[in-house]
């Protein structure tokens, strides 16, 4: 569902990619900066080879570091009711001395977050940081460390999440996903962050925040490595520790870690070569600490919760697709119609630009890109001609076609537009094909119908060996749309 070429170019500038237009603004800027910072580096430094440290920018992101805290603070108050605490102040008070002193050396562009630091009594391998700095070490997470360094390292590459804004960077690309992946939004400029912000401020809704891409784990790594160099902490300790749990689970379920966290490629590599930029591994690092090893007990001779009681790990990565569609309906009523949906369903998205999904319903692709797979979008859009006219529909539809197809290139036609009717009134209806960010084939099944406010389409979206299970859906969807006079 995307512009393939322009993803690198979009992850190279460090960027979150929504949407055509901004994209190729993002193109120019891109190449016009990099052009430049190597010209003012050659000139600086006369053999233009000396290494340097990675430099990062925040991606793309619609909020801004304020709402990051004010999001942030939400959903961890939301948190603390959810999660069992370890009921251990010398083990918050350790997270905390510990956080403070990497957060000393996290570059955070000027922005003063609230870091907060809390252990949690869950004994699987996890740790997360909300928007803000609001971190939560999991018992789990503190057992596996060897030391203080790798412990530091989990902490490390969660405040760089933080720095670097990761959760509101997939926030932004989770909302433009919500306009047909960005294409629709961005034309028409919607304004669903209101609701989506309501949306991500409960932790059980949660998710969309804490499901970095690949690219963000890489630059979580990067990033926490000069974190732990700069605070003197052996640097290797971060891939060291990831390797060490990926090892320690072979055969197994994988650590809870990697289902928000997934695992980059090269992951070893690429801290290695950080630390060469960075002049090599220093000559003084420190690796453990005695009050790590005191700490480690205290948390090993906490009383277990078990899993149960936690009613399900509300960040973790949904099994499987989402549930269903529900038999009953809720109703929407927008200015131009009304209609009805699953109501197990969300509503995502305001006026021009609305989808209807089930949770779970925007997944990450393969090209760590949020894009939804199941539920229907609507939008209005602009159409040039007069209402009553045949051929305005169909212009209007090809034009509509011609929009999606530019903003996911996979997607081919496989039913040329035919006539229905809806409310009533005439439609067309098309079917196209697209590759799903669930894996595969997805069917694309749009309907146009033309009224005063321009051209209503209606994409009903659902991976090819789902398809089946959504089709009454769809239509009864569709049958449910009344037009207002
Ligand atoms: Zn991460």
């Amino acid at each position: 569902m995307h512009e393939r070429a322009l993803v690198d170019l979009a992850k190279v500038c460090g960027a979150a990619k929504i949407g055509l237009r901004f994209a190729r603004l993002g193109e120019w800027v891109c190449l016009l900066r990099r052009a430049m910072s190597v010209v003012l580096l050659c000139l600086l430094i006369p053999p233009c080879t000396r290494a340097q440290r990675t430099q990062f920018k925040p991606g793309w992101n619609a909020y801004s570091p304020q709402q990051d805290i004010d999001l942030g603070k939400q959903v961890a108050v939301d948190a603390e009711k959810q999660l069992p605490r370890c009921n251990a102040p010398k083990v918050d008070a350790y997270l905390t001395e510990l956080g403070w002193k990497l957060v000393a050396k996290l570059p955070t562009e000027g922005v003063k977050y609230p870091f907060e630091f809390h252990c949690v009594n869950d004994k699987a391998i996890n740790a997360f940081a909300l928007p803000g700095g609001y971190v939560f070490v999991n018992r789990g997470g503190i057992e596996a460390a060897d030391n203080e360094a790798q412990l530091a390292a989990v902490m490390a590459h969660e405040l760089s999440h933080v720095a670097l804004r990761h959760g509101t960077t997939e926030a932004t690309k989770a909302r433009a996903a919500q306009g047909f992946v960005g294409i629709l939004g961005a034309i028409l400029g919607d304004n669903a962050g209101g609701a989506l912000l309501t949306e991500l401020g409960r932790f059980s809704a949660g998710g969309v925040l804490l499901r970095y891409s690949r690219s963000s784990e890489t630059q979580a790594d990067v990033m926490g490595t000069q974190v732990l160099y700069d605070a003197g902490y052996d640097p290797r300790a971060l891939a060291q520790f990831f390797e060490k749990i990926e090892a320690d689970s072979k055969g197994q379920n994988p650590p809870e870690f990697f289902s928000d966290h997934p695992n980059p490629e090269h992951r070893v590599e690429r801290v290695d070569e950080e630390i060469e930029k960075m002049g090599g591994l220093p000559a003084k690092i420190k690796k453990d600490s005695a009050e790590f090893e005191t700490i480690k007990r205290e948390v090993q001779a906490l009383p277990v919760v078990k899993k149960e009681t936690l009613g399900g790990s509300p960040i973790a990565r949904p099994i499987g697709p989402p549930a269903l569609p529900s038999a009953n309906y809720a109703e929407y009523q927008a200015a131009a119609y009304l209609m009805k949906y699953p109501d197990n369903w969300k509503k995502y998205g305001e006026k021009s630009s609305i989808s209807f999904a089930p949770d779970g319903g925007v997944m990450e692709g393969s090209d760590g890109e949020a894009g939804l797979a199941y539920g229907v979008i609507v939008s209005v859009t602009k159409a040039e001609g007069d209402a009553s006219d045949a051929e305005t529909l169909e212009k209007a539809t090809q034009e509509m076609i011609a929009l999606l197809q530019k903003g996911n290139p996979k997607m081919k036609i496989e039913r040329q537009p035919g006539r229905v009717r809806v409310n009533g009134l005439a439609g067309l209806s098309t079917h196209l094909s697209n590759e799903s960010p669930a894996g595969g084939e997805e069917m694309d099944w749009l309907i146009t119908v033309i009224r005063p406010e321009g051209l209503v389409s209606f994409v009903c979206v659902a991976p090819q060996k789902d398809y089946e299970k959504y089709d009454k859906t769809f239509s009864s969807i569709l049958d449910s749309v009344r037009f207002r006079k």
